[in-house]
Formats: structure tokens, C-alpha cells, sequence
């Protein structure tokens, strides 16, 4: 009877482990399993196909969108001057580059490009990947080896996390913003040794100068002084203010006027400049060694002479009077947003940047209230875990330079009915 018991429990234990585990599935059978217990988090992620070009307003299911959820914060991603360099490239260049840079796919349109960037920002060189995560991820790489030492504010983009922990160096987190606590792990990089006795110990900083879920300003003033007191590089994604903020919209870097004491900038031309690609900028002797080094680079077909003819382009514009008047506009449309939000209770973040989250905390209800504005017609998203971290799941509120003004004011009125901060 005793044995009888025994092997019943054992046969359970076993059943039990192998529910847990998905041993004894087969492979779609192990994958739903996983995408059910996703679900069963609340962090179920779908694609929902929109069936317009980008812009203030999408149609999706057959019904008209207000959009508050993009990157193309200029309103360039469908303008027609930008599209006419991409058909006039495709006219003269083609549909596909045909090779990866080094082989024989470096076309005109990429080299244009890379001169008009260096021009823009204001620095000796740059260099186009054909994406910011390529970008991250290729320079990191380049850079660092096992035994240097990366130290990343805790909100930089996915992107420069996987490309610290790819490179293989020693990895650091400082909390967000915090320089306090920057210059505690600078002190203690500074006691490393490196890992091979041909070169000195490389101490790179990672941050964002616009973080991109939050929307607050990297104090870079400081983080200059600080790096530089401790003999560290510093590199910092522009992905959310290229093309915003500075005088001429080169970005923070700019705004800020610490320019020429950043060893690394980078950025994508993704977001206001409304194209495709990332980039890097800064001396000659860095694009050099990423053209030799940078993996991301080096082993993958260059980009669409289209999307290159298209990113100069939208410098071009970027760089002139009328992007001049769409920042001014986008800021104006800004300021109504945090405005209304604050007299409805939320405290959205006081630094100037297009992005304005929306803090719910709770995953369930961020998703239930980018529902709820679909349902009246607004598109915004929902933005959770792992994007942030778990219990600061938000709505990203974004506006472009093209919303108007009734239309943020009938955002906020919808807003209302989600409540406020709690
Ligand atoms: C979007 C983004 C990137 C990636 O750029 P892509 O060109 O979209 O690959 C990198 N860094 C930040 C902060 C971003 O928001």
C-alpha cells in the first residue's frame, strides 16, 4: 500500500514538472504555453496594422485615429518633399543597395548623407547603420572588450543594454540621473585593472540626453564634468532630441553646449527626421574604427539609397526655416498637453521633449486605458514591462508638430475619463 502511495506521488510530482517545465511538448505546444503565461501577466504585445501612412491621424479597422503615439514628432515621415528625394534616389540609385558598405554597396546617397550628418551636428565625422540598434550595438562592441568597464543609466534603451552586455565588458548601473551614485561606480571602474596589459582600461558612460519613456533631460553638464574628472568616455543617444532641441536642432548635446566634449553622440533617423537608419558621430578616427570594427556594421547590407536620399533630406529641412517653425509648433503643442494634464492632476515632467508619459502603474490598467481612448478614437500606447520597469507601466503620450490645437484639447478631454494620479 506504502509503495502503491510512493509511486503515485512520484508520478504526479513527475506530471506536476512536466506542466511546469513543457517538458514532453512539442514545439508550438511549448511556445503557447509561453505566450499564455505572458498573457497571464498582462504583457501580451500584438501588432495592430494600420492601414494609412504615419501621421496625426491613422486608420486602423476601417475608422479614423487621432495618433498621439508616434516618433515622427516633425510630422516628416509623409511629407512630400522628403518623399520626392526617396522616389528621385530610387529613380536614380534603385530599390536595394545590392551589398554591405565594405563591399560594393556605398552608394552616393549614403556618402551624402554621412557629410550632410557631420555638417548638422556640428562634428568631424559620422557614420549611418542601418539602424540605432545597429548603431548601439555595433559601437559597443567596437569599443569595449571583456575586461573594460560600461556603466549605464538605469533607463537607457534596450539597445544599449544588449549591446553592454554583448561587448562583454564589465557591466554598471547607476541609478537614473543619479550622479551621486555615477561617481560611486567611477571610482570603483577606476580601481580595475584592465584585462590585458596592450591597452589601458576603457571606462565608457551610456546615457540617453532625452530618455525615452520618460521624457526627462540626462544632465549633461554634469555628467561632462564628471566623466572627464574621472578619465571616462562618454556616449550619448540623441534617438529623441535630433533634430528638437539646440539652436540649430542638433540636439541636447547642443542645447546644453557641451558639444565638443562628448566623445560619442548617436541617434536615429527613425524618429523626427521621420526616415530609417541610426547613426554615430564624432572624430574621424571613431568612424574609422567602427568602418573597421563595428560588426553591425560591416556584416550587413547597406541601406536603401531611399531611405538614405529621404534622412538627407529631412536634415535639410530640419536644419531650415521650416523646421524651425514645426519645433516651435511641436513645442507650443507640448506645453497645452502638460498644461491640461496638470489642472486634470497628473504631473507629467517639466523638461521640454515631445514625449509625456502618462504614469498608471499597474499593467492591466495602462492597457485598459489605450483601449478605452481607441474606443473614442485616440491612439496612444499602452507601454509596460520590459519596456519599463514592472508596476510603472504608463501611457507614452507623443505629439507632433502637426496635431492642432482642438485636438490635444479633445485629447485631454478624453483623458478625463481615466482618472488621475494616484
Ligand atoms: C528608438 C531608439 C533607438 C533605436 O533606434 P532605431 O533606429 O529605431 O533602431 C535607440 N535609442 C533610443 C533611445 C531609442 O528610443
Amino acid at each position: 500500500m506504502r509503495a502503491r502511495i510512493l509511486v503515485f506521488w512520484l508520478l504526479f510530482w513527475d506530471f506536476r514538472f512536466s506542466v511546469q517545465t513543457g517538458v514532453g511538448m512539442n514545439f508550438d505546444e511549448q511556445l503557447r504555453h509561453e505566450l499564455g503565461q505572458i498573457r497571464s501577466r498582462g504583457l501580451y504585445r500584438e501588432l495592430r496594422r494600420l492601414d494609412s501612412p504615419q501621421g496625426t491621424r491613422v486608420a486602423w479597422q476601417g475608422r479614423s485615429l487621432l495618433n498621439f503615439s508616434s516618433n515622427d514628432y516633425l510630422g516628416l515621415a509623409n511629407h512630400p518633399a522628403i518623399k520626392a528625394a526617396a522616389i528621385r534616389a530610387v529613380e536614380e540609385f534603385g530599390a536595394g543597395a545590392g551589398a554591405s558598405r565594405l563591399i560594393s554597396g556605398s552608394l552616393a546617397p549614403h556618402h551624402e548623407l554621412e557629410e550632410a550628418l557631420a555638417v548638422f551636428k556640428g562634428v568631424e565625422s559620422a557614420l549611418a547603420f542601418s539602424s540605432g540598434y545597429a548603431a548601439a550595438v555595433g559601437t559597443l562592441t567596437a569599443l569595449l572588450q571583456p575586461g573594460d568597464v560600461v556603466i549605464l543609466d538605469k533607463l537607457v534603451h534596450a539597445c544599449l543594454v544588449d549591446a553592454a552586455r554583448l561587448c562583454g565588458a564589465r557591466l554598471r548601473v547607476f541609478a537614473h540621473n543619479n550622479m551621486a551614485d555615477l561617481e560611486k561606480k567611477l571610482a570603483w571602474a577606476a580601481a580595475q585593472k584592465p584585462a590585458k596589459t596592450d591597452r589601458p582600461l576603457r571606462v565608457l558612460v551610456v546615457v540617453e540626453s532625452v530618455y525615452s519613456m520618460d521624457g526627462d533631460w540626462a544632465p549633461l553638464r554634469e555628467l561632462v564634468e564628471i566623466k572627464q574628472k574621472h578619465a571616462a568616455w562618454l556616449l550619448v543617444d540623441e534617438a529623441h532630441a535630433t533634430g528638437l532641441l539646440g539652436p540649430n536642432r542638433r540636439g541636447l548635446v547642443e542645447e546644453l553646449g557641451v558639444s565638443d566634449r562628448v566623445e560619442i553622440q548617436m541617434g536615429t533617423l527613425g524618429k523626427a527626421l521621420g526616415a530609417a537608419g541610426g547613426f554615430i558621430c564624432g572624430s574621424k578616427a571613431l568612424t574609422d574604427l567602427l568602418v573597421n570594427r563595428a560588426r553591425s556594421f560591416i556584416f550587413s547590407t547597406a541601406p536603401t539609397p531611399a531611405t538614405a536620399a529621404a534622412a538627407r533630406a529631412a536634415l535639410e529641412l530640419v536644419a531650415g526655416p521650416e523646421g524651425a517653425a514645426r519645433c516651435r509648433k511641436l513645442m507650443e503643442n507640448v506645453r497645452q498637453l502638460k498644461d491640461g494634464l496638470r489642472e486634470s492632476g497628473w504631473t507629467p515632467p517639466d523638461d521640454r521633449s515631445p514625449i509625456v508619459p502618462v504614469i498608471l502603474k499597474d499593467e492591466q490598467r495602462a492597457v485598459r486605458a489605450a483601449e478605452q481612448l481607441r474606443a473614442a478614437a485616440f491612439y496612444a500606447s499602452a507601454i509596460r514591462y520590459p519596456t519599463v520597469a514592472r508596476g510603472a507601466a504608463r501611457l507614452r503620450l507623443t505629439v507632433s508638430a502637426e496635431h492642432k490645437a482642438d485636438e490635444v484639447r479633445a485629447l485631454l478631454e478624453a483623458l478625463k475619463s481615466i482618472g488621475h494620479q494616484t
